[in-house]
């Protein structure tokens, strides 16, 4: 585990005044050049453990490191790419895409050569005059991912990505998003209830159960590769194929 790790350290929360226990003392570290994939049934914690690394839930016990330090979205870059695309609607996708950095600093002239090139290799370069509305569901998620990369973040957070596509348009944005990856490397946490995505997807995969803890924390040998060998479903593997 190198020092730019993330860090989640015994973190529990709990919604409705203490009644409803969300997360349950959930502990594991990512490393820099891994995407980290969340798993588990609905309702066992996906979005409530995503939120809270992003920042957006406070009231959290534990503690969460970035690089050795606290991790606030004060002080880092946390891009977030919600299940809807995050777009707004009132702005084109050139605007939609420069709004991160546009929140977090000036935009430079080199910010709007790397945001053409990355338009360009997500293939929505002729379309970043037009409106959201203007776009298919696999071209507004490329816009959100756009807008994620432009970001350079520390920090890679996606609620569902790819969950509202439909099955061709879902493998060619979780290609796209994975060749983008290569290049950027960025520490990602990626949610899922597909465990096909699980798998092509995560170079280590967490598994949540019901009550928001952790089931099983898996080295995933098959990241990256669509043609799944048929001893897939050996004994953990299956646990994972069940819900
Ligand atoms: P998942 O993303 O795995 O479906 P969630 O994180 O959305 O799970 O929810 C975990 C638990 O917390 C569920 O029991 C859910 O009903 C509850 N929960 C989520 N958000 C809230 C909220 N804002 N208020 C009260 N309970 C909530």
């Amino acid at each position: 585990m190198t020092n730019n790790s993330l860090v989640i350290q015994n973190v529990s929360l709990s919604y409705d005044n203490g009644k409803v226990l969300a997360i349950d003392n959930i502990s594991f570290n990512v490393s820099a050049d891994t995407v980290c994939v969340i798993i588990g049934p609905s309702g066992s914690g996906k979005s409530t453990l995503l939120r809270t690394i992003a920042g957006i839930e406070k009231n959290f016990d534990g503690n969460l490191f970035l690089g050795g330090e606290k991790l606030s979205p004060k002080t880092k870059k946390i891009g977030f790419v919600p299940q809807n695309y995050g777009l707004y609607p009132w702005l084109t996708v050139e605007e939609n895409i420069l709004l991160g950095v546009r929140i977090k600093g000036k935009i430079m002239g080199d910010i709007i050569l790397k945001m053409n090139n990355i338009m360009e290799s997500l293939g929505i370069f002729d379309f970043r005059h037009r409106f959201p509305k203007e776009l298919s569901g696999g071209q507004q998620q490329r816009v959100s991912l756009a807008r994620a990369f432009l970001l350079n973040a520390d920090l890679l957070l996606m609620d569902e990505p790819f969950s509202a596509l439909d099955a061709i348009t879902r493998e060619e944005t979780q290609n796209i998003f994975l060749s983008l990856w290569e290049k950027h490397k960025l520490i990602t946490i990626l949610v899922t209830h597909d465990v096909e995505e699980a798998l092509y997807l995560g170079k280590s995969i967490i598994v949540l159960s019901k009550k928001g803890r952790i089931w099983e924390i898996l080295n995933n040998p098959f990241f990256g590769n669509r043609d799944l060998p048929i001893f897939l479903f050996d004994e953990k593997l299956e646990k994972i194929s069940i819900f």
